[in-house]
């Protein structure tokens, strides 16, 4: 049987208030094949949150303020590199956005952009985001605070 390995994540559902409404900024890779929430491995002693806004700072340029926790999630992949099978889990967190560049985001990342709720929920390329991104338009309608600021 295949070796298997732990990853643990975390990262944020990004949101600011345009002028059509709430954007959520995502991010591409495979030259805009695949669509993701901004999202990173945690580094020893941090705590989920500070990993969820020094993850979004480091892949979108931008600064986020967390609102609450939203969901996490799991999955299996495969390893080609160290050949094991890895079971991963990604805590996301809510965040407005408070500042930052996306113009300086990580070389790995293809682009930065923000999206109205409606494509953003389109073009996200995993089911288990997609989900996510639906509790977080959840919270944002139930709760005034945080898209009043
Ligand atoms: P991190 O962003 O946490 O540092 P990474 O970029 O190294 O991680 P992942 O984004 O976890 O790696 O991708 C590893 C594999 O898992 C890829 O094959 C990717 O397609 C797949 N994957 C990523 N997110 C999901 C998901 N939500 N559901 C299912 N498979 C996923």
């Amino acid at each position: 049987m295949a070796k298997t390995k732990r990853e643990i994540s975390a990262g944020g559902v990004v949101f600011r208030r345009g002028d059509l409404g709430i954007e959520i900024a995502l991010t591409s890779a495979q030259n805009g094949e695949i669509w993701c929430l901004p999202k990173g491995l945690i580094n020893k002693g941090e705590s989920l949150e500070q990993t969820a806004l020094r993850e979004v700072k480091e892949e979108t340029g931008l600064e986020g303020r967390i609102i609450r926790k939203i969901a996490e999630i799991k999955y299996w992949y495969y390893s080609k590199w160290e050949q094991v099978r890895i079971f991963k889990i990604v805590h996301f967190f809510l965040m407005e956005c408070i500042g930052g560049n996306p113009a300086e985001h990580d070389f790995e990342v293809d682009e930065v952009k923000w999206f109205p709720l409606d494509e953003a929920r389109e073009i996200l390329s995993y089911k288990s985001e997609r989900e996510t991104l639906e509790k977080a338009e959840f919270i944002l309608a139930s709760s005034p605070f945080p898209t009043h600021i």
